[in-house]
Order: C-alpha cells, then structure tokens, then sequence
C-alpha cells in the first residue's frame, strides 16, 4: 500500500498553506523552493543584527491562520463550514489582545495591532484608522465633518458588499462561465462591480476621505481607481477580523507554518529550483507526471501544485507542446500588477522621535494621478505615496538595543515600463530616506541610519521569477477578476494545479491562503477524496 504523491512548486504563503491541505488530505507532500528559505515574497532579510520582513505585514483574517494549524494528517476537514458562526459575532478579541487560536499559539504569537494604520497625508494632518466606529466618526469629524453622513452610507453598503461577496461568494471557485452568471445579478444590484473609486466618490466628499477609504487595495496589488468596488470588503473584513502581527514578524509565521506541515509529515526541500513540469500524453490527455529540477534531478508524482508566478508556470515550466494553442496569447495579454520598491532601513532610536505607529501611510500631493502614472502611464513620477512599517515598536528583538529595524515601500510601475532600475534605484532610495528626515517622519534619519539596503522590480522579476517584476501577480482588474482570473486547476495539463496571488480569489496573504482551500477543493473532487474524512483514517491509500 502507499500513498499518493504530491508536488508543490514554491513555498509562498500560499503554497505552504496548500501543502499542510495537501498532507491533511492524505497525499504525500513536497514542497520544492528555488531560494534557500521558505516564504517567498515573506523572504526574511537578516543584515548586522536587524531582522526585516521583506514582503508581507498586515496579516487579517486570523482564524485562517488558526484553520491551517488545527489540519491533521488524513484530516481534511473540507466539509466544515467556511465560516463558523463563532467567528462572526463582534469580534471583542482585537480590543483584548488576542488574535491567535488554540492551534496557532502551539506555534507561534499573534497579536493584533492598533491602529490598524495611521494614514499622513500631504499637508502633515492624519487619519487613525481602526474598528472602533466611535473613534473613526471623531477623526473624521476632525478632518471632514461634511464627511460623516456618507460615511454612514459608505459603512452600510460596504456591509453588503463584505457578506455576500466574502463570507457567502469568497470561497466559490469559478472554473466556468456558468458558475460566473449566477452571481452577476447580485454584484450588479450591490454595486460591486463598478470601480471602487466611483463606489468612493460617491459616499464621500473630501479627497482626504476619498484617501483613506480607497487606499486598501493598493496592499494587495490594486488600482484603487480600476479595481471593482467588490474591494470595498477590504475595510469590512479588517473592521471584523483587526490587524495582527506575528511575534518576530511574518518570518515567524512562515517558519510556523512549516513546522506544521514537517510535523504532519511533509517535507520542504529549498535551493532546489524547478526547470519543467514533467507532462505525459496518456489517452488523449496531457497529464503531469512530477518535475525536473535545474541540473536534472526528476521527482515523479500524482499532481503538481504551482506556486510559481502563474505566467511563468506556463510559459517557462510548461513545455509549449503541452500548451493550449492560445495559453501564450492570454498569457501575455494579460495586465500584470504594479510593482514595489521596498527600502530596508536600520537607524538608531533617539528621544523625543515623532509618534509613528507600526503602519504607517504616507501620502503624497497627488493621488489619482499618481495611480495612474504607476499603473497606466508606467513612468517614475517626481513624487511619491510610501507605506512605513515600524515593527520594532511592537516587537524590539527585531534589532539591536536602541535601534529600529523598518521598511518603505513605494508602489512604482512593472517593468513594462523599461525603467532601469540599476540607475533608478539607488537615487530613489536616496529621495525616499531624506524625504523622511527633511518631512519630520524621522528627523535626523541620513546621520542615524546604521543599515540600508533596497529591492526594486528587477528583484520581483529574476529572484521570485514574476513575470515582468510584476509585486502581486495578475492586476485585481474586473475583467481579471473571479472566472476572468487565471484558474486553480490547468485546462492545459491533467494533474496540474494553481495557487497563490496569481489564481483565483487574488492576492494578500489571507486570500492565498483561501486559494490554497479552493484549489485542494478541486483536488479532492479530481481524486475522488470523500469531502468528510474522519480523524485518523488514510483516504488516499492505492494499492502499490
Ligand atoms: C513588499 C510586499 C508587501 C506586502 N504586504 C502585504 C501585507 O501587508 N498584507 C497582505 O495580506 N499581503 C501583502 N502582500 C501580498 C502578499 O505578500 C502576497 O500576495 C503573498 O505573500 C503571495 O504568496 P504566494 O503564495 O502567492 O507566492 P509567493 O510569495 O510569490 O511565492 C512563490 C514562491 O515560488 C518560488 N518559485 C518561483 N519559481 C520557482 C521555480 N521554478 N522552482 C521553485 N520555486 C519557485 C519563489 O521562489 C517563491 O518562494 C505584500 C507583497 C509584497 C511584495
């Protein structure tokens, strides 16, 4: 007797998420890392003491996180509700300081985090956002009293917005147009298919609110000005669910995550990049029959899962005989997210400092002209909006005593742009870190600074090899959206699998790991794994 074999390519959030599923299901699971660490875009970059998160901050959803670590081997645990009813009560949680479950704290700290974020605009004012109604109606009566009733208005159709298209349509895989046709009216009739800014503009008159209630979902890779107003969950599903942080920052939740998956048999192997997906044409199908890794070592399996860029997978994994006759035109048509700079910072602590928070959103003189020089005009514009993240004022092991370890980021265009960012990229830190110091944010910062260091597009594109550098996969665009996103199981190749930001629902780390779900969904309906496996009892077992 023996068990079923799997492969995953890639360890991001999502595909470690899909692995611990996978081993839950009763396959027998490897993880297959180009890098030399798991994580992916949520990489750790330790440099002279200091411990940076390179991607990911803002985890939500918790009791995804508690879901994955409650899995056990030849448990799958498919049928239970999505979304039990204790979870959906007021969440009283965030204002206690609890965030991690039961299971989650075997593994590691979650903490939620207050503000959620304190957003700075231009002229030196801010905004502190959070899930207490009461302070969010003083701030804007604060900053745009003309403001409050439209937020009242902005909050109940938001509400809608966040239960039918989130806890009721968040976790339908839509693998074909009909699955696609049933919701449509409803979307339609809650407004959620129009762009989010016109949804904005509507509810709120200043363009400090139009700001603040807008800007989310630029964290998972989207045009706040393009994507569909379904986004406007965002803010419902943090005002639910809060904002947490990993005790030693999301590293620590990658490294729990793995713990998890060894500890229910699975193995990772890293520095192991694959070169192909090894496909076999049986009956008149395609079907994928493990991979070869660069050098030509091949591991055979049952089913490959990527987790690899979604373009790449086809057009550099998949070899072209094994195609669709238009995989490649789709491919390419597709619009690719923005991308980042992300500027990883060291400076010595000092009295009297500003009150920055955790999160912090700097905002520029322009907004939806800069959004539409990054994603449409793709210029570097003379200006900037940043995302400051200060974890050390949570968690001081992160850096050396006295010290602050921080990241900016700064959404710029992918590289369809042509920028070079070998010239671009050392002067735009430079920009970035005395815009921060000469603005007041960190006074004194160039003399302070005790490490710098910086990655641009071309790191999104030739070390997590993403199509065009992209920093969050395919664009959250409406015709990219739900059916339109690119599918978790391949038309192309039998066997084959998608997950991560690039399929279906999109990016962020909680909708990866919805996708990991919906994709082992998939599987277990491909492989005949009955939905409810009790405790205990190996599903998959073949005879050898
Ligand atoms: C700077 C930054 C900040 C972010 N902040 C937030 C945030 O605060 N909150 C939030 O929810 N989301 C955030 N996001 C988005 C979130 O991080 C991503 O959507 C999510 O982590 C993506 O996970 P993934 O599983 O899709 O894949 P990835 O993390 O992209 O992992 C893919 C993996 O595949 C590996 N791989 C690729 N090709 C091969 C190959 N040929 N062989 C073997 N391995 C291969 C790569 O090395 C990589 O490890 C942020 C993203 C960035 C870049």
């Amino acid at each position: 007797m023996g068990r079923q074999k799997a492969i995953v390519i890639g360890s991001g959030l999502g595909g470690i998420s899909c692995a611990i599923r996978l081993q839950s299901l009763g396959f027998d699971t490897q993880i297959v890392e180009k890098l030399d660490a798991p994580g992916g875009r949520a990489y750790v970059r330790r440099a002279e003491g200091f411990v940076f998160d390179m991607g990911p901050t803002v985890l939500t959803v918790p009791h995804f996180i508690e879901e994955l670590f409650s899995l056990e081997r030849d448990c799958a645990m498919l049928g239970q509700p999505d979304f039990p009813p204790e979870i959906l009560g007021d969440d009283q949680r965030i204002l206690s300081g609890i965030s991690g479950g039961p299971n989650t704290s075997r593994y590691v700290d979650i903490i939620p985090i207050l503000p959620f974020y304190r957003i700075y605009f231009d002229d030196g004012t801010y905004f502190d956002y959070d899930a207490d109604p009461v302070k969010v109606r003083e701030q804007i009566r604060r900053l745009a009293p003309e403001d409050l009733e439209g937020y009242e208005q902005f909050h109940e159709a938001a509400r809608a917005i966040f239960k039918r298209g989130f806890l009721e349509l968040g976790y339908t895989y839509f693998g074909n147009v009909g699955s696609m046709l049933g919701v449509v009216p409803d979307l339609l009739k809650l407004g959620a298919v129009q762009p989010l800014f016109s949804l904005i503009k509507k509810y709120f008159k200043t363009d400090k609110m139009r700001q603040v209630f807008s800007f989310e979902p630029l964290l998972v890779g989207g045009n706040p000005l393009k994507v569909p107003a379904i986004y406007a969950m965002i803010h419902f599903v943090e005002k639910t669910w809060g904002i947490h942080f990993a005790k030693g920052g999301t590293g620590a939740l990658v490294q729990a995550l793995v713990r998890k998956f060894e500890d229910m048999g699975g193995t990772l192997r890293l520095s192991a990049e694959v070169e192909r997906i090894d496909v076999v044409k049986r009956g008149g199908k395609r079907v994928a029959t493990g991979i070869t890794l660069k050098g030509g070592e091949t591991l055979a399996a049952d089913l490959v899962v990527s987790n690899a860029d979604y373009a790449n997978t086809y057009l550099k994994l998949v070899d072209k005989q094994h195609r669709r006759i238009n995989r490649d035109m789709l491919v390419k048509f597709r619009k690719q997210s923005m991308s980042l700079m992300v500027i990883y910072f060291g400076y010595r602590k000092r009295e009297g400092d500003p009150d920055l928070q955790h999160h912090n959103i700097i905002l520029g003189p322009r907004y939806e002209e800069l959004l539409t020089d990054i994603f449409d005009r793709k210029i570097l514009s003379p200006d900037f909006s940043q995302y400051l993240h200060i974890p050390t004022l949570t968690d001081p092991s992160l850096a050396p005593e006295g010290h602050h370890a921080a990241y900016t980021l700064i959404p710029v265009p992918n590289n369809q742009s042509g920028l070079d960012w070998e010239k671009e990229g050392g002067p735009m830190a430079e920009k970035v870190l005395t815009f921060l110091d000469e603005r007041g944010y960190i006074p004194g910062l160039r003399e302070r600074l005790a490490y710098q260091s910086f990655v641009t597009p071309d790191y999104f594109e030739q070390v997590l090899g993403s199509y065009a550098g992209n920093g969050f996969g395919v664009e959250p665009v409406l015709t990219q959206t739900a059916f339109f996103r690119p599918h978790n199981r391949s038309e192309d190749v039998s066997n084959l699998y998608l997950v991560g930001q690039g399929t279906q629902p999109g990016g962020g780390t909680p909708s990866v790991m919805m996708s990991a779900k919906m994709t082992v969904r998939e599987i277990a309906k491909d492989f005949e794994v009955p939905s409810a496996i009790v405790n205990g009892v190996p599903a998959l077992e073949t005879a050898a």
